[in-house]
């Protein structure tokens, strides 16, 4: 099992900063949208940084690239399909981002939908899904479409329940209160609400979550349950045509809750 650290940064952001196996004391980072609270980490820690992950091209996820890569020179890995400042290496779905000297290997998925060219990174039983997949929650739909979205998140859900999630926002709390509003009967929902309410009330990550779990609880995991296309239908006041109709109406829903 990879050994993270959370680096929290604007309001609800985590940069994640992956220990190599090798070496805890050489981290890769994930989507360092703030340079700041990275650089007092590695000096706080005494840790170095060898590579740099983006999975999506918003400003919250590269703000803090081009500063890091100035001191570290640092590789940067990124989506094909947009623009990331000073990429060196650009990635499509099914590459693979082989790190050998962290002792670290990750496999691309492709999952557009929050933006076209998102993407998240598979290994060591981890996902860095950025703003795809949230805990109980997902992300907005800036530049996909809904069924794009909808069969990304189905490619991340496919994954070994065990897979811990690493999501790029501490977004959990508001999501449950929208997912038990979806599904006030599940009752693996409420459990896992009250677990993040404790972990939150002691200003601690709910993150990283589980593949497993997300299945359970997510609504937007979830869109051929009996309860969440009852709740759509409900929300719509009319019936759902398919899968992706269910996804929309719930992601709409969620827009303005
Ligand atoms: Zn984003
Ligand atoms: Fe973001």
């Amino acid at each position: 099992m990879l050994q993270t650290t959370p680096v929290p940064a604007f309001s609800d952001n985590y940069l994640w900063l992956i220990h190599s196996p090798r070496d805890p004391c050489r981290v890769a980072v994930v989507d360092p949208g703030d340079a700041r609270p990275v650089m007092d980490t590695l000096d706080r820690e005494g840790l170095t940084l060898d590579t740099i992950l983006v999975t999506h091209h918003h400003g919250d996820h590269v703000g803090g690239v081009a500063e890091l890569v100035k001191r570290f020179r640092a590789p940067v890995f990124g989506p094909a399909g947009e623009r990331i400042p000073c990429r060196t290496r650009a990635l499509a779905d099914g590459d693979r981002v082989e790190l050998e000297a962290m002792g670290l290997d990750f496999e691309v998925i492709d999952c557009p939908g929050h933006t076209a060219g998102h993407i998240a990174y598979y290994g060591h039983g981890c996902l860095f899904c950025g703003d795809t997949l949230f805990s109980a929650g997902c992300g907005r739909l800036f530049e996909g479409t809904p069924a794009q979205m909808n069969a990304s998140l189905h490619r991340l859900a496919a994954l070994p329940s065990a897979t811990r999630v690493y999501c790029a926002h501490e977004y959990t709390l508001s999501n449950l209160r929208f997912a038990a509003a979806v599904e006030p009967d599940n009752d693996s929902l409420q459990a896992y609400a009250e677990q993040a309410r404790q972990l939150r009330a002691e200003d601690r990550p709910t993150l990283p979550s589980t593949v497993g779990r997300e299945r359970q609880v997510n609504p937007f995991l979830r869109c051929t349950e009996p309860a969440v296309v009852a709740a759509a239908e409900r929300r719509a006041g009319s019936a759902m045509e398919d899968e992706t109709a269910v996804f929309a109406t719930i992601r709409a829903w969620k827009d303005s809750f």
